[in-house]
């Protein structure tokens, strides 16, 4: 009999290496329908008020998705979505949600996708800055639409007690993954880079209250660390891969706070239990932390980043930058300045999930774990 933390592990690891499967099994077993969601910042409540599955798709879920049609200038995150749309991969999914996250998806998308593409789709467009005026109005227009979207997708009507429900159910699944990387934060090499990343990814294509058991069992580990460190890094960026996880455990590195797109900025961000639940979920929008694809003056990203690197007890900084992301390229400069003024190891990794390149990543980030030693 596996124990709580070896059944978690294990469960997570086989929806990551087939989201489709798990999928299909949710929709088998309740009747009901999945939405693809496109990283990131989809208000997933509504959709799980709806009796939607949320399932975020992050272009790397299938090994072989050809390129074919993909102009070359657009990350492989876009590029990974729509080839696996197009070649009918993700046949188990009933509609889309593309929100407004970078130029790619908004200018590109209607180009992109495929014109015999019968799915409903919802554009979720965010306002330019919080700062606009009008903005939470709009937001607010935005989440009543995309609840009518929802209701009538699941063809059951999105009630407040339901959307109060959900914001309850997804909030305590924040504090469970929040806890996870405390525990990475307070005990270095607690949960492996696989690890954490085995556990974030889960919780994309599965229903939340099921990946809250999941986080923990998995929290029933004992506190202390599995191997020895030799660095604690601070991790920002897009998204880790795998190839890039099993690096950094190898390398004894150990993660000890990150602002990953696919991790903590996902997982951030609860939306107050009390009051107009939509307008709970435009505010949770707008007041969200600084991050490169969301435009804000009130808090700069750098600024934001450097005060989490401080509280995490880090001492490098990695920075995994997707090809041809424009918006995560924009911060380089002042990721790289900072970090030389304040005598920080930092190394700006590139992935590309169509072509991934193990042993250089591996390379570097050995040289990167030995630098001031
Ligand atoms: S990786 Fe960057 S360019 Fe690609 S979809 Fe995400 S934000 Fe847009």
């Amino acid at each position: 009999m596996p124990s709580g933390v070896e059944w978690a592990l294990r469960f997570a690891s086989e929806v990551c290496r087939n989201p489709v499967a798990a999928v299909s099994r949710w929709k088998m077993l309740s009747g009901r329908k999945a939405a693809g969601c496109i990283p990131i910042y989809v208000p997933e409540e509504v959709l799980y008020a709806a009796g939607i599955l949320p399932v975020t798709i992050w272009g790397n879920e299938f090994s072989h998705s050809s390129r074919r049609g993909i102009p070359p200038f657009v990350c492989s995150v876009a590029g990974g979505v729509v080839s696996a749309i197009r070649s009918g991969k993700w046949g188990e999914i009933d509609a889309w949600v593309f929100p407004s996250t970078c130029d790619t998806f908004q200018n590109a998308f209607e180009v992109l996708f495929p014109p015999e593409a019968d799915r409903p789709r919802f554009p979720f467009v965010f306002p330019a800055s919080s700062e606009t005026p009008g903005a939470t109005e709009y937001m607010l227009d935005r989440m009543e639409a995309f609840r009518e979207w929802a209701g009538e997708i699941s063809g059951r009507m999105v009630s407040e007690g339901a959307l109060e429900r959900a914001i309850r159910v997804y909030n305590e699944n924040l504090r469970a993954f929040g806890l996870l990387e405390q525990r990475m934060k307070d005990s270095p090499g607690s949960f492996s880079g696989v690890e954490y990343f085995t556990l974030s990814r889960a919780g994309m294509a599965l229903p939340r209250d099921g990946h809250t058991k999941i986080l923990r069992a998995a929290l029933s580990r004992s506190r202390e660390p599995f191997r020895k460190t030799r660095a604690k890094v601070f991790v920002t960026g897009m998204m880790p891969t795998e190839p890039v996880m099993e690096a950094m455990d190898a390398a004894g590195a150990a993660i000890v706070g990150n602002d990953l797109a696919l991790g903590h900025r996902y997982y951030s961000g609860p939306a107050d239990e009390t009051g107009d639940m939509l307008l709970s979920l435009a505010r949770r929008h707008l007041r969200r932390d600084p991050c490169s694809t969301l435009h804000g003056l009130a808090r700069p990203r750098i600024e934001e980043l450097f005060r989490r690197f401080d509280d995490s007890g880090a001492n490098r900084l990695l920075l995994l930058r997707m090809r041809q992301c424009e918006p995560e390229s924009g911060d380089i400069p002042d990721m790289a300045d900072t970090s030389r003024d304040r005598g920080i190891p930092f190394l700006s990794l590139d992935i590309d999930l169509q072509a991934e390149e193990r042993a250089s990543a591996k390379m570097r980030i050995e040289a990167f774990v030995e630098m001031g030693e």
